[in-house]
C-alpha cells in the first residue's frame, strides 16, 4: 500500500560520486520480524556499464596519487565510519538479523579497522631487485594498480567483508565497482554517503546494488573489469570462474567451509568448551569459519558432550536488538528452512539431536514471532558420510563425534571437499604442530578461534577457495607486477 511504501527505506546506486535511482527494485526483509523494510535497486547490465565507465574515468588520477595521499583518505573514511559506529551497527543488525552486540563489537569495528590497516600497510611494501654482474644487468620489479576491480561480497558479514576488499583495492590505486549481497545492502549504501567527505574522488568507489545473477554476473562478464574479488559460496564461485574464463580475469575466491574442531583428551576444557560453543554458534553460525564438525577423543567424549550441551543451552535466542541476546535471526526464510532440513535429514539417518531444533522449545518475543529464528542445535552420532558432516550448513548447527587416535582424526577431518579453517585443542605442543601441519586447511587455530593478524594470509584450500588475502597477499592481488632489466 502507499502508506506502507512511504515508510520503506529506498536505496540508490552510487555511481561516479552520485546517488542514482534505478528503474526497478527488490524488497529486502528485516529477518527478525519478517517485514519488508527496505527496497534495493535491481541493477543489471546498464547500471554496471555506467559504474564501470565511472571507475575507468577515475582511474588515471587515483592511480597516480602517492600511497600516502590515498592512505590519508582511507584513514579519514575510517574515522567517519567510526564516528557513526552505533548507527552502522543498528543498521547491520536490522538488515542482517545479527545481534546488535555482534555488530557493535565485531562487524563495524572491523570495517573501520580494515581501512586503517590497509592505509598503513600499503605504505610499507617494497619491490624486488637482483643483480647479474656477469652480464652487467640489474633487474627490479615494479607494482602498479590493475584498473577497475569488481568486488562481490556475501550477506553474513556485510560491511566487514566488503571493506576487506574495498580498502586494499583502492589503497593500491585501483578504482572499484562493488556489488554487495542483495539481502544486506544498507550499510554499504550508508558508507557511500561518507565517501565525498572522506575525500574519495567521484568514481573511485562505485556501488551497484542488486541480485548476483543479474548485477553480479554483469560485473563478472564486463570486459573492462580485469579482476574479481569474490567472497561467497563455492557454487557461485564455479559460475564466476566459468563466466570470467573468456576474459582471463584474475580471481580471488574466498568460499565456504566445513570446519573441524579436534579436541584431544589433554585439552583444557574450561577454555575449549565456551570457545567451541562460540565457534559453532557465533553470528547464528553464519560465518565461513564456524565450527560444524567436532571430533572429541573417546576418553573425554561423554564429559565434553554433557558440558558442551549445557553451555549451548545458555545461549539466548531472540530480538537481535536486545543486548543480552546471543543468537539473532537467520538471514532469510529460505535459509532457515534449509538449515532446519539438515537437522531433519540427520534425524532420519539415525543421528541424535541433543539440544535445539525439534527437541527444545523456542520462546520468542511478540514482535519476533515471524522472524527467522532457530535454537543452537547439537547433533551426535552422525556418520562421517552424512550430508550434515559433508555439506556446509551455515546455521547454528554443529555435529559432535568421537575419535580414538591422532592418525584417524586427521584423516576424518580431511575427508570433506572443503579446507578453510580448523581448530585443534591439546596441551601437547608436539601434537599440535604435527596435526596442524597435516590438516588440509588454510587456517589452523590451536587452543583458540578467530584470532586474526591481518598481516598474514587468509583463505582456503580445496573447495574453500583460490588465493589468499592479507597485507602482502592483497597487495599482490590488487597490483600487476612487472620485471624490468637494465643493462649498464
Ligand atoms: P553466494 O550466494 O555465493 O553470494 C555471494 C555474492 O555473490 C552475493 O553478493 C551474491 O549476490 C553474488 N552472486 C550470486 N550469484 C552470482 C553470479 N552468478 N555472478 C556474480 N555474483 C553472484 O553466497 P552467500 O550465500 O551470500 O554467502 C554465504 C557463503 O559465503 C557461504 O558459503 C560462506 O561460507 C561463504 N563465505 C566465505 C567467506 C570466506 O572468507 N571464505 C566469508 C564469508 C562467507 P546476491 O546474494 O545478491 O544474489
Amino acid at each position: 500500500t502507499m502508506a506502507h511504501s512511504k515508510a520503506l527505506l529506498v536505496l540508490e546506486n552510487f555511481i561516479g560520486g552520485k546517488f542514482v535511482p534505478c528503474s526497478s527494485y527488490i524488497d529486502s526483509y528485516n529477518p527478525s520480524t519478517g517485514d519488508v523494510y527496505c527496497r534495493v535497486p535491481d541493477s543489471g547490465k546498464e547500471e554496471v556499464e555506467l559504474a564501470v565507465k565511472a571507475a575507468k574515468a577515475a582511474f588515471p588520477v587515483w592511480s597516480s596519487k602517492s600511497p600516502l595521499e590515498r592512505s590519508q583518505i582511507l584513514n579519514k573514511l575510517a574515522d567517519l565510519i567510526e564516528h557513526d559506529l552505533e548507527e552502522f551497527a543498528q543498521a547491520e543488525s536490522k538488515d542482517q538479523g545479527k545481534t546488535i552486540t555482534f555488530a557493535r563489537t565485531i562487524d563495524i569495528p572491523r570495517a573501520v579497522y580494515n581501512f586503517r590497516f590497509f592505509a598503513s600497510s600499503v605504505l610499507h611494501h617494497t619491490t624486488e631487485c637482483s643483480e647479474m654482474t656477469t652480464v652487467g644487468c640489474l633487474h627490479y620489479t615494479l607494482r602498479t594498480p590493475v584498473g577497475v576491480a569488481g568486488l562481490i561480497s556475501p550477506w553474513n558479514l556485510p560491511l566487514y567483508l566488503l571493506t576487506w576488499k574495498i580498502a586494499p583495492a583502492i589503497a593500491c590505486g585501483n578504482t572499484v565497482v562493488a556489488k554487495p549481497s542483495e539481502m544486506t545492502s544498507v550499510t554499504a549504501w550508508m558508507m557511500c554517503k561518507l565517501l565525498e567527505k572522506a575525500g574519495v574522488p567521484p568514481g573511485v568507489v562505485n556501488v551497484v546494488f542488486g541480485r548476483g545473477s543479474k548485477a553480479g554476473e554483469a560485473l563478472v562478464c564486463h570486459p573492462d573489469v580485469p579482476l574479481i574479488s569474490f567472497t561467497g559460496s563455492t557454487l557461485t564461485a564455479q559460475r564466476i570462474t566459468e563466466k570470467s574464463a573468456p576474459h582471463c580475469k584474475r580471481l580471488s575466491l574466498e568460499l565456504g567451509g566445513k570446519n573441524p574442531a579436534i579436541i584431544f583428551d589433554d585439552a583444557d576444557l574450561t577454555q575449549c568448551i565456551p570457545t567451541t560453543v562460540r565457534s559453532s554458534f557465533a553470528n547464528q553460525g553464519e560465518i565461513c569459519l564456524c565450527t560444524s564438525r567436532i571430533f572429541v577423543q573417546r576418553g573425554i567424549y561423554s564429559e565434553f558432550v554433557k558440558r558442551f550441551v549445557a553451555e549451548a543451552k545458555k545461549w539466548k535466542v531472540g530480538n537481535p536488538s536486545d543486548p543480552t541476546v546471543n543468537v539473532g535471526a537467520l538471514i532469510s526464510k529460505e535459509h532457515l528452512e534449509k538449515v532446519k532440513n539438515y537437522v531433519k535429514k540427520a534425524q532420519a539417518e539415525g543421528a541424535r539431536v541433543l539440544c535445539g531444533e525439534g527437541v527444545d522449545s523456542l520462546v520468542l518475543p511478540a514482535d519476533n514471532q515471524k522472524g527467522y529464528f532457530m535454537l543452537p542445535t547439537v547433533i551426535a552420532e552422525v556418520k562421517d558420510e552424512s550430508k550434515c558432516m559433508q555439506e556446509e550448513i551455515f546455521g547454528p548447527v554443529t555435529c559432535v563425534v568421537a575419535f580414538d587416535t591422532e592418525e584417524e582424526v586427521i584423516e576424518r577431518a580431511n575427508c570433506v571437499k572443503y579446507g578453510l579453517a580448523a581448530t585443534v585443542w591439546s596441551s601437547n605442543v608436539g601434537r599440535v604442530h604435527r596435526v596442524a601441519r597435516r590438516l588440509q586447511s588454510g587456517l589452523v587455530w590451536t587452543n583458540c578461534w578467530l584470532v586474526r593478524d591481518l598481516n598474514l594470509p587468509f583463505g582456503g584450500m580445496k573447495a574453500s577457495g583460490i588465493g589468499r588475502e592479507g597485507a602482502k597477499d592483497s597487495y599482490e592481488f590488487f597490483t600487476e607486477v612487472k620485471t624490468i632489466t637494465i643493462k649498464h
